[in-house]
């Protein structure tokens, strides 16, 4: 990860906010964590209140520090852009978490049990600080996760070098202290498996299975190896780098998308020691998703922009992929949503060598949960909820995060968490 602000370095730096009357940082955090009133508190080297403030409105502070797009959130709006950088909010949000996690201060206490217990499915961002706002006000919340550890796309697919599986441990260790508790490798999909929480006592139940499948390239001849799916290779990345690095010594790699996963990918490849690493994507630079935070990381490891560039089929010998056939292309009249659309140039078509195609053009919620009574979901499987989060109108079921967004960002999910914490207190009377 990136080096911490030291003290020095954090008072310097909030010494440069502007104090702005109408704090439109404030305004630009989903997660509600009130820029504005933690640095005014570090101003006055107050540094356990500006601890209790970004704790006690988003139990992920620490994590958000580290991952937020903060230059389209937070710092989009900071007066001090006018007049030099933008405030790095980021730095100074990290900085106060770890420096409470220094002094062993916890802002934080579980609340007064109430009796009540609260089902929470998927331990990524949004169920963590639903089950955190639910233990701080006296709830039994119990998180229910399909995989091995919790954490979600924070421990399985964000590469450690920008969030570090120790960072991420120390900040669930403030959701443990709350005494939410987790009940690992254990799915839960289908009406069945509601009722049986029902059967079990839970009186109610938050969804927040995030968005976890991947879109794979329209392409004939796609071969069986050499060919992955994004997550897939992040969280083989992550799980067995060794191997990895063992893989790709010495080879090419070619990175389909424009996003943030896409950037993930290739500055994984790149640092694995893969020779050459291409990102290859179908419009403009100006238009990658991507957020500048990560294009810069992929720029600084060494990675390959191939904008306007199509793939319109694989290259194979036998099994194995050996390239994709591209084509490039011109920007046309806007499509539905306002962007230029890409056009293919005719006579372009070429090869583009690759020992790995490595997909992340998109990624949607898992349907499995469909089979859940009264659930609705839309064409790309995002769960519908009406105000508060609701999902299920018969049932006391939420929902939240990625899984009714569709690919977001992480204060995003935690908004959501919170939310859907606030309405089940409303449902249940407590
Ligand atoms: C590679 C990558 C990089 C990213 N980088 C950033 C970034 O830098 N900044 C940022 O803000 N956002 C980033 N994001 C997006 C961010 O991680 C997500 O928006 C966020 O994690 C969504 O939170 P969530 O809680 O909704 O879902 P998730 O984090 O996806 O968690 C869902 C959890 O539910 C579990 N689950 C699924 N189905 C079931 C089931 N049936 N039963 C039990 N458990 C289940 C899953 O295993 C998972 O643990 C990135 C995403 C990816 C893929």
């Amino acid at each position: 990860m990136k080096p911490a602000l030291t003290m020095n370095q954090a008072m310097a730096e909030a010494a440069r906010c502007l104090l702005c009357h109408d704090a439109p940082c404030a305004a630009g955090c989903p997660a509600s964590t009130a820029p504005d009133v933690f640095i005014r508190k570090l101003r006055f080297r107050n540094l356990k209140g500006a601890a209790k403030v970004i704790k006690e409105r988003n139990v992920m502070g620490g994590v958000c520090a580290v991952v937020c797009p903060t230059c389209s959130l937070c710092a989009a709006g900071c007066t001090a852009a006018g007049l030099d950088e933008p405030i790095d909010i980021g730095a100074l949000q990290r900085f106060i978490v770890e420096h409470a996690w220094e002094m062993g201060f916890s802002p934080l206490s579980a609340g007064k049990p109430n009796g009540l217990k609260v089902a929470i499915v998927g331990s990524g961002p949004a169920g963590l600080s639903c089950a955190a706002e639910l233990a701080r006000a006296g709830y039994q919340a119990m998180v229910f996760e399909r995989l091995s550890a919790p954490g979600g796309m924070l421990r399985h697919a964000i590469p450690d070098h920008r969030l570090s599986p120790a960072f991420l441990e120390r900040e669930l260790e403030d959701i443990r202290a709350l005494g939410v508790r987790f009940r690992l490798e254990t799915a839960i999909r289908t009406q069945q498996d509601l009722d049986s929480l029902r059967e079990q006592g839970f009186g109610a139940v938050f969804l927040a299975t995030g968005a976890w499948r991947c879109a794979t390239l329209d392409l004939p001849g796609r071969p069986r190896e050499g060919v992955t799916d994004a997550l897939t290779f992040l969280m083989g990345a992550k799980e067995r780098p060794k191997e990895l690095r063992h893989e790709l010594a010495g080879k090419d790699v070619l990175v389909v998308g424009g996003g943030d996963t896409a950037m993930d990918a290739a500055v994984t490849a790149s640092l694995a020691g893969a020779r050459d690493v291409f990102i290859l994507y179908r419009r403009s630079f100006a238009q990658m998703p991507g957020s500048p935070e990560e294009k810069t990381l992929a720029m600084d490891a060494g990675v390959h922009f191939m904008i306007l560039t199509q793939p319109v089929g694989f290259e194979t010998r036998g099994d194995r992929v050996t390239g994709l056939r591209v084509v490039r292309t011109r920007l046309g009249e806007p499509d539905s949503g306002g962007r230029r659309r890409p056009l293919p140039i005719s006579g372009t078509e070429h090869s583009l060598p690759a020992d790995l195609v490595v997909e992340a053009i998109g990624l949607s919620p898992d349907t499995s949960i469909r089979e859940i009574r009264s659930l609705r979901t839309d064409e790309a499987g995002r769960i519908q909820v009406t105000a508060g989060q609701r999902a299920a109108a018969d049932l006391p079921v939420f929902a939240g995060g990625d899984a009714v967004r569709g690919a977001s960002v992480v204060a995003k999910a935690v908004c959501d968490g919170k939310a859907a914490a606030a309405a089940i207190r409303k449902e249940l009377g407590r």
